[in-house]
């Protein structure tokens, strides 16, 4: 296998979906030395199979808006890969999603999934659905429409979606809500479900809390145990931003931006728990902007601004995809920030990477750092299946232990010859080798 063939083919095959080759490309580069030392998956054209999703639903999504206006949307689910267990991975609600930017997602979701060391397949779906502005019934009204079309494609053992970017708890509790109804069926066909009908304790939590775990295992490695007098830098201001501040004040770091679409804010003075009390309802109850939070506060708001040019020791993007690049990594190395751990997907350009790792400071990518939700998504299912809840402390020690593991994982594949741990080459390693051997034993196809 030679990666720039593969790539050319793929972007013959499916011009137009950047995101997509992107995430393409940074796997194979770096598993291309142990693929072709197995000459076994050269023979079951392995490289083709796990690039290329095993099937992609594609459909029109039809609602009714408040004012009696009949609206459609298209909406799409990504069954990438389902080698190791059915397929898992959320639903994105926002206008930029496309066929490209979910087929990355998914393909990320593979390796992310066989990381956690549960028994989960890679998958992603969502829609061009924008749920800014929408009023509760609009919400309810598009997310029954789309399960209409889309249940009969899931199952509990088949397909398992969840959150992600627009979706939140509400979402899910109106996709599941009617999924139940026309499956007639409740084995918890979904994850990050309400406490009350089959969801997790610290599932709400897990993304931000598994990549603050992730982190510190990293420092660890460098001989910090605790984040006193860390100052860190936070993209986005959902789920995942949210609880990665919260985890961070509560080992003692300071945080000093969150942003959102609009723009970004700096609070010199750090964002205290009551402060960020104060966040999670803005965002939660009022679905506010960030911009809020600096009229309240009276700290400065940059719009259209990213946080990266802000002094940080540690950088946490928390938001989307690409929203790091090459320029912002300079800046964050000369500003001395010596770790980069990604809560979301993607956030960090092929140049950024880059650059952290020619500096080699400690870098995590998403699929490793991140992965603390879809473990705990899976610890939902294991709920589920066995019909009864864990507690909170139970939750948090098994997320705590998984994060662990994909780092030693991480450090298994990725150790290079000077010491330094590349984390993107062991993350890409440690996944692919448990799909690939899973593909290998089930024969072609
Ligand atoms: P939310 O919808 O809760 O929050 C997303 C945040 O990012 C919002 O503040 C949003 O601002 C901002 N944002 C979204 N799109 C853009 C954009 N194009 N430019 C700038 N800011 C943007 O989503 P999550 O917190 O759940 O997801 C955040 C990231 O984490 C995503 O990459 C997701 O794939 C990843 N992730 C999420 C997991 C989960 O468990 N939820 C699990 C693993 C990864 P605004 O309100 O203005 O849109």
């Amino acid at each position: 296998m030679k990666t720039e063939e593969v790539l050319n083919d793929l972007q013959r095959r499916f011009p137009n979906e950047p995101e997509y080759h992107q995430a393409v490309h940074e796997v194979l580069e770096s598993i291309e030395e142990v693929y072709n030392a197995h000459p076994e998956f050269e023979k079951l054209n392995l490289i083709e199979r796990i690039c290329i999703p095993d099937r992609i639903f594609s459909f029109r999504v039809t609602w009714l808006d408040d004012k009696g206006n009949v609206r459609t949307n298209m909406a799409y689910r990504v069954q990438h890969n389902n080698a190791i267990g059915p397929y898992k991975g959320g639903m994105r609600f926002h206008p930029s999603v496309s066929p490209s930017i979910l087929k990355f997602l998914a393909f990320e979701q593979t390796f992310k999934n066989a990381l956690t060391t549960l028994p989960m397949g890679g998958g992603k779906g969502g829609s061009d659905f924008n749920p800014k502005g929408k009023s509760n019934t609009e919400i309810m009204n598009f997310c029954q429409a789309l399960m209409l079309e889309l249940w009969r494609n899931l199952g509990p053992d088949t397909d398992v979606p969840a959150g992600d970017i627009g979706v939140g708890g509400r979402e899910v509790a109106y996709m599941y809500g009617m999924y139940k109804k026309l499956a007639r069926e409740n084995t918890g066909t979904f994850t990050g479900k309400g406490i009350e009908f089959g969801g997790s304790l610290i599932r709400p939590e897990a993304t931000g809390y598994g990549n603050i775990y992730f982190l510190m295992n990293m420092l660890k490695s460098r001989g910090i145990d605790d984040l006193k007098g860390q100052v860190t830098a936070i993209s986005g201001s959902g789920n995942v931003a949210t609880y990665t501040a919260q985890k961070v004040l509560e080992l003692g770091g300071k945080v000093i931006t969150l942003s959102d679409s609009d723009g970004y804010i700096y609070d010199p003075d750090g964002i205290d728990k009551e402060k960020l009390d104060y966040i999670f309802e803005l965002k939660n109850v009022y679905r506010g902007r960030i911009r809020e939070y600096a009229e309240k506060y009276g700290c400065k708001y940059v719009p259209g601004g990213r946080p990266w040019g802000e002094k940080c020791t540690i950088a946490l993007p928390s938001a989307t995809q690409n929203e790091l690049n090459g320029e912002d990594a300079e800046t964050l190395i000369k500003n001395g920030c010596i770790a980069v751990s990604e809560g979301a997907n993607m956030p960090s350009t092929p140049e950024a990477v880059e650059v952290f790792l020619k500096n080699k400071i400690l870098y995590a990518p998403g699929k490793a750092a991140n992965a603390g939700g879809v473990s705990t998504s899976g610890l939902e299912m294991t709920q589920n299946s066995m019909r009864l809840s864990w507690t909170r402390e139970e939750v948090d020690e098994k997320l705590r232990r998984i994060m662990g593991d994909i780092h030693d994982a991480c450090v298994k594949y990725g150790v290079e010859s000077d010491g330094y741990i590349n984390y993107v080459k062991g993350a890409n390693i440690a996944g692919f080798m448990k799909v690939a051997k899973a593909m290998v034993a089930q024969g072609v196809i």
